[in-house]
Parts: structure tokens; C-alpha cells; sequence
């Protein structure tokens, strides 16, 4: 028997990255998933390329920052499968922004996507988890929630907030049997990583690959994390051998929060 089969899970930002492993990792352990994000096409094809056929790997358009978004995909899910055991809230985004540029929306949009589109998600999808059934809420924070980086004032309010979320949250569900944890990863091979890497090289004056050298240098295992990794513990905290944990924020890093 699988450890997830026939839960149902939705996991936002599902379409590349970090979701997308996740996505495929429960759907390997018998789930039935939604993904969603803001591009029609790619979850689509991401939805495909886990679950060729379909059927089990249902895609949606939805931006988690939007309500009537967040509503319609959670209607869509639920009229098919009934019920949601398992919400993975993984959809972020990320820019380096100078506490002194002049970029107050992307500032205000950072917040926006990462801690208020996971909020309205969760609302939504509890109206509809179960109770006493292995309910579970998994919130994709980063180390980035627990220290601070230069220029980085909205991704790091935003990741120490969603920590400040699971917690409050994890008390007021336990009654309902649902846990809910975050995982705090440190650098994974994806696109936002890659941005990110961009971005700060580029104001730092020097090339990608020195930031990278320079940035795995402060990692004791010296290696970026594949995002398989993410979705292994996400499928832990999935699953009922996690049924003790609540409340908690994992670093999942090679160390780097030592350093
Ligand atoms: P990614 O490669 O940029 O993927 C982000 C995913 O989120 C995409 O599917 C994207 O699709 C979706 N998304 C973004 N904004 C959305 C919105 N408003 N509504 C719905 N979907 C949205 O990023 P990633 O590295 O996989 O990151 C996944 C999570 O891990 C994020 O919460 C990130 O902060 C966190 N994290 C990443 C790292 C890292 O090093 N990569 C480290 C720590 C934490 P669309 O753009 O098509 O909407």
C-alpha cells in the first residue's frame, strides 16, 4: 500500500520547481493532486508530464493572490475528489528589493503572494478538510524565515511570517486532528534561485557562478539542494508517520542555518 493513496492533495505553484516535485512525489505515493498557478499552459503540461493520461493530476488556473481564484480552484477540486486531506502551500515569489527603491508594489506584491495568498488558500481548503482524518497543512517558508539577508526586507518578512502562521495556525486546528508545518529550505536548483543568485551577483558586481561559489560556501554540505529533496519531507509531513509533529518549522538547508 502506498502512504498517500487515494488522499487528495492540492499544492499551489505546482507548475515548475519545488511544487511541481512535490506534486510528483505525492502522486508517486498513490495521491490524487491539483496544482495550480498563474499560466495556464504550464501547469497543464505539468500535470501531464506527472501523470500522463491525467486523471489523477488535475491542473488549474489560479493566482493564490486572488480570492475569487482561490475560491473557483478549491470549488473545482472539491467537486471532483469531495474532499481535501493535504495542502501544500508552496506558490512564492521573490525580488531583491532596496529598502530604499523605489518599488513599493513588488515590495506590497511579495506580501501579497507568499503570506496572504497562503491564507486565503488555507481558509478556503479547511472549509473542506476533514476532521479527525489526517489533515494536514504543509506551508513552504525558507532559512530566509529565520535570519535576515540584505535587500531582502519583503522575502524575509514574508518567510518569518508564514513560520508566525503555522504556528498560530497549528494550535487552532489541532482540535480538529489537523497538523500543520513548514519547511525552511535553504538554496534549491530552480528558477527563483537562479533569479536570486542573478539579482545579487549583479549587485555585487560579479558573475553567477562567483556569487554561487560564494553563497555554497556558507553551506557545510558545499551543494544546492535538489528539489526532491523538498518533496521527500513534504510526503513525510504528508503522511501519518508525521502525525506527532505540529506546529514546527524544518530547516531543510545542508546546514547552512548553522553558519
Ligand atoms: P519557482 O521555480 O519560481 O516556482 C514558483 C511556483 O509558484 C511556480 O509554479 C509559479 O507559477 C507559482 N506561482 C508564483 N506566483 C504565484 C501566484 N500568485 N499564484 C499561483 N502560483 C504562483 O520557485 P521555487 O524555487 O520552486 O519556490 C517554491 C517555494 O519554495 C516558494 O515559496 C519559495 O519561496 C520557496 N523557497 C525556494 C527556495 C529556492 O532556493 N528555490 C528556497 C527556500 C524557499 P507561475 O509563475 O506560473 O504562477
Amino acid at each position: 500500500m502506498s502512504l498517500l493513496q487515494d488522499r487528495v492533495a492540492l499544492v499551489t505553484g505546482g507548475s515548475r520547481g519545488i511544487g511541481k516535485a512535490i506534486a510528483r512525489a505525492l502522486a508517486e505515493q498513490g495521491a490524487k493532486v491539483a496544482i495550480c498557478s498563474r499560466d495556464t499552459e504550464a501547469v497543464r503540461q505539468a500535470a501531464d508530464e506527472i501523470s500522463p493520461g491525467g486523471g489523477r493530476v488535475l491542473a488549474f488556473q489560479a493566482d493564490v493572490a486572488e480570492k475569487a481564484d482561490v475560491r473557483a480552484l478549491v470549488q473545482g477540486i472539491v467537486s471532483r475528489w469531495g474532499q481535501i486531506h493535504v495542502l501544500v502551500n508552496n506558490a512564492g515569489i521573490n525580488a531583491r528589493i532596496p529598502i530604499d527603491a523605489e518599488d513599493e508594489a513588488r515590495w506590497i506584491q511579495i506580501l501579497t503572494v507568499n503570506v496572504v495568498g497562503a491564507y486565503y488558500v488555507t481558509r478556503e481548503v479547511l472549509r473542506y478538510m476533514p476532521n479527525h482524518d489526517g489533515g494536514r497543512v504543509i506551508n513552504i517558508s525558507s532559512v530566509l524565515g529565520r535570519f535576515g539577508v540584505p535587500a531582502y526586507t519583503a522575502y524575509c518578512t514574508a518567510k518569518h511570517g508564514i513560520i508566525g502562521f503555522t504556528r498560530a495556525l497549528a494550535l487552532e486546528v489541532a482540535g480538529r486532528g489537523i497538523t500543520v508545518n513548514a519547511i525552511c529550505p535553504g538554496w534549491v536548483e530552480t528558477d527563483m534561485a537562479h533569479l536570486g543568485m542573478q539579482e545579487t551577483a549583479a549587485a555585487l558586481g560579479m558573475s553567477p557562478e562567483e556569487f554561487r561559489k560564494q553563497a555554497l560556501a556558507m553551506v557545510p554540505i558545499q551543494r544546492i539542494l535538489d528539489p526532491k529533496e523538498v518533496a521527500d519531507l513534504a510526503v513525510y509531513l504528508a503522511s501519518n508517520a508525521s502525525a506527532g509533529m505540529t506546529g514546527q518549522a524544518i530547516n531543510l538547508c545542508g546546514g547552512q542555518i548553522m553558519s
